[in-house]
Order: structure tokens, then C-alpha cells, then sequence
């Protein structure tokens, strides 16, 4: 078994004791006779993993308590619309966007706020300089009375990134998009009113979507809102009015021990400004690669970087599968190449790209 470097945007590599642990565990979970897909989702041992998921996510982010945890499906796309269903109600919602997903996220909601009685506002964006930066307070004002303002934290396309620090000011609940760099960083949770983040990025299989939600926030969901989409139902059953995504949450509760083995998120953050400066220098300095995004907006997480001459992105791209380094193709509507080096990447995949494209450079610079 030959097991690569896989710089996915997503769904993503996972740490490798984590899948060797599930591996283990597949045909018979500590004892009981059968394997997690295999189990009731009320039975005594799934509830033992979904509450033991839930504990260590919360001491990882240091979640307080007035904050709910839900584990469920339709992706963050289903969020884009579950948010308005469950937050506009008859008032008035802003969106800031700077790249493709808070875009998406924003059309999603004008799309369902007149049926939903309310309205949403574009306050800014960076579209017209192609994403290549977050937004700066100073660059937009926000609706006072906004019932929330929302934001993607990691534009896993561009590679766009603001932490706590480019927050914009709280005069309204902020929701965050964080699907591309949550657990990658301590996070101030309290800042935020609601914190999304589709697992297959960087916390476990696709299929499961994580929502931290201040519980103030509960019950105001929009009358024909379907159930399984109201978030103070779900609350009030512990994310399970139905069956939940059970092996998701499973493996993504060993991807939250396997963090807290690791030393948390502090030794994350640690660890991935460590790979990202270590291929951001390399690019900067090369002459050859370029990453178009402002310096202090580049992401940790997704690095989009480009070629000299694109003429030259397929044997990149072929010579990089060849050595191991796989899923390096841009997005296309970015196009060029992105690396995406979210927890699960350790240093030595990052040091085996950049002596890879070092080598490229030199035979084709
Ligand atoms: C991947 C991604 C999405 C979309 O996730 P789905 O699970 O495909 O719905 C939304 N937002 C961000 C920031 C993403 O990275």
C-alpha cells in the first residue's frame, strides 16, 4: 500500500491513525459485535460516541455554554438556505462576499427571502478584483438592526482567509462559513451567532455538517421550514429527530481525539502557519509560481497558486501525480493549481511539494 500526498480541497485527506483506527474498528467496535455503520443511532454505544464526539469538540473549541452543537446533513449548500429559513424571519440579513462560496451562500438567500418575507443585502465585495482579499471594516456598514451578517471565513477557492481578528464589528449576530478552516485555529466562539462547517474538509467524511449555534438563536425558524430543517428541533433532539449521519460523526469524534492528542488547536495553528509560510515563501521567492491574493488575506488552508505559462499546467500536474502529489488542479474558475493543506497534511507533504516545484522550475523556468 503506497499512500500519497493529497492536497484535496475536498473531500480531503484525513489523519492517517484516525482511519487505521477506524479500519480496526470496522467489523466489531469495542465489543459490540458489530461495526458503527452497523448500530441503532439510540442504542447505548452510538449515543456514547455522538456525546464523547460532542464533549471534545466543545473543550477543542472551548465552546461555552450557551452555545448548541448539531450534527447534520445536507452539506453546507443546505445551510446557505437553512440559515435564512431559521434566522431572517421578517427583517433584513447582510452578506459580505469575497469569493465563491459566500457568493453562493448569498444567492441562496436572496433567492428565499422575499418567500420568506424578509430581505437580504449585499453590504460588500470583492468580486470586481477577481477575490484576492478579505474586506475591511472600513469598506461597508452594516445594518444596525441586520438580524445577522454573514460571512465565509475560509473561501476554499480563492484562498481567502480571516480569522477572529478581521472580524466585521458585531452590531448583528455574525454567521460564519467555516467548512475550509475550522479546527485549523483557536476561534473565539463567542463572537460568532452561528458557526457552520461541512465535515470533508477538515474534520471527517462528507455527508455530515457541523453547526455551533448561540441558543438565543433558537425558534425563530420560518413557519413552513421542514422539520428536519429547524435548528431548535434539532437542538431539543440532540441532532437526532431522525437518523443521523452515524460513521460521519463517529470518525469525525476520532479526528477531534486525535486533535487533542496532537496538543489542540493552539499546536494546529502552530503547525499550519508552519506549512503555509513554508510554500507561501517558496512561491513568492520563486520567480517562476505566483499566488495572487493580498498577503495578509492568503489562506493557511488552500493555497491557489499559478504557473509561469499555463501551457505548462498538464505536465505540472503529471509530474506531481508521478511523484505522489496528487489533487493539485485549480479550481477552474480559478484555474492554475491549489494545494490544500488542511490538519491532516504533515510538513513533510508540504516539504515534498516545494521540492517538487522547485525541480519543475528549474527544468522549465
Ligand atoms: C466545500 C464548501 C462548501 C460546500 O460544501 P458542500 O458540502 O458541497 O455543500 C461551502 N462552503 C465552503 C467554504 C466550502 O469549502
Amino acid at each position: 500500500m503506497t499512500r500519497v500526498f493529497n492536497f484535496s480541497a475536498g473531500p480531503a485527506a484525513l489523519p492517517e491513525p484516525v482511519l487505521r483506527q477506524a479500519a480496526e474498528e470496522m467489523l466489531d467496535w469495542h465489543g459490540a459485535g458489530c461495526g458503527v455503520m452497523e448500530m441503532s443511532h439510540r442504542g447505548r454505544e452510538f449515543m456514547s460516541i455522538i456525546e464523547q464526539a460532542e464533549a471534545d469538540l466543545r473543550e477543542l473549541m472551548a465552546i461555552p455554554q450557551n452555545y448548541r452543537v448539531l450534527f447534520l446533513q445536507g452539506g453546507a449548500t443546505q445551510q446557505f438556505a437553512q440559515i435564512p429559513m431559521n434566522l431572517l424571519g421578517s427583517g433584513s440579513a447582510d452578506y459580505l462576499v469575497t469569493g465563491t462560496w459566500s457568493k453562493k451562500a448569498f444567492k441562496e438567500a436572496q433567492r428565499l427571502a422575499g418567500p420568506l418575507g424578509g430581505t437580504v443585502r449585499l453590504v460588500g465585495s470583492t468580486e470586481a478584483e477577481g477575490f484576492t482579499r478579505a474586506l475591511r471594516a472600513d469598506e461597508f456598514a452594516l445594518d444596525p438592526q441586520a438580524t445577522y451578517v454573514h460571512l465565509c471565513t475560509n473561501e476554499t477557492i480563492h484562498g481567502v482567509e480571516v480569522g477572529d481578528d478581521g472580524l466585521p464589528p458585531a452590531v448583528a449576530p455574525l454567521v460564519a462559513d467555516m467548512s475550509s478552516h475550522i479546527l485549523s485555529r483557536p476561534t473565539d466562539v463567542s463572537r460568532y451567532g452561528l458557526i457552520y462547517a461541512g465535515a470533508q474538509k477538515n474534520i471527517g467524511p462528507s455527508g455530515l455538517i457541523i453547526v455551533i449555534v448561540r441558543e438565543d438563536l433558537l425558534g425563530r425558524a420560518h413557519p413552513l421550514t421542514p422539520t428536519v430543517m429547524d435548528y431548535k428541533v434539532m437542538a431539543d433532539n440532540g441532532s437526532m429527530l431522525n437518523t443521523p449521519p452515524t460513521y460521519g460523526i463517529y470518525v469525525a469524534g476520532l479526528v477531534f481525539r486525535w486533535l487533542k492528542a496532537q496538543g489542540g488547536l493552539a499546536a494546529m495553528e502552530k503547525r499550519n502557519i508552519e506549512k503555509a509560510t513554508l510554500l507561501y515563501n517558496f512561491i513568492d521567492a520563486s520567480g517562476f509560481y505566483r499566488n495572487t491574493v493580498e498577503v495578509g488575506s492568503r489562506s493557511r488552508m488552500n493555497i491557489p497558486f499559478l504557473l509561469q505559462d499555463d501551457a505548462l499546467n498538464e505536465a505540472f500536474l503529471a509530474g506531481a501525480n508521478a511523484a505522489g502529489l496528487t489533487q493539485l488542479k485549480g479550481h477552474k474558475s480559478v484555474g492554475g493549481m491549489r494545494a490544500s493543506i488542511y490538519n491532516a497534511m504533515p510538513i513533510e507533504g508540504v516539504r515534498a511539494l516545494v521540492d517538487y516545484m522547485r525541480d519543475f522550475a528549474a527544468q522549465h523556468g
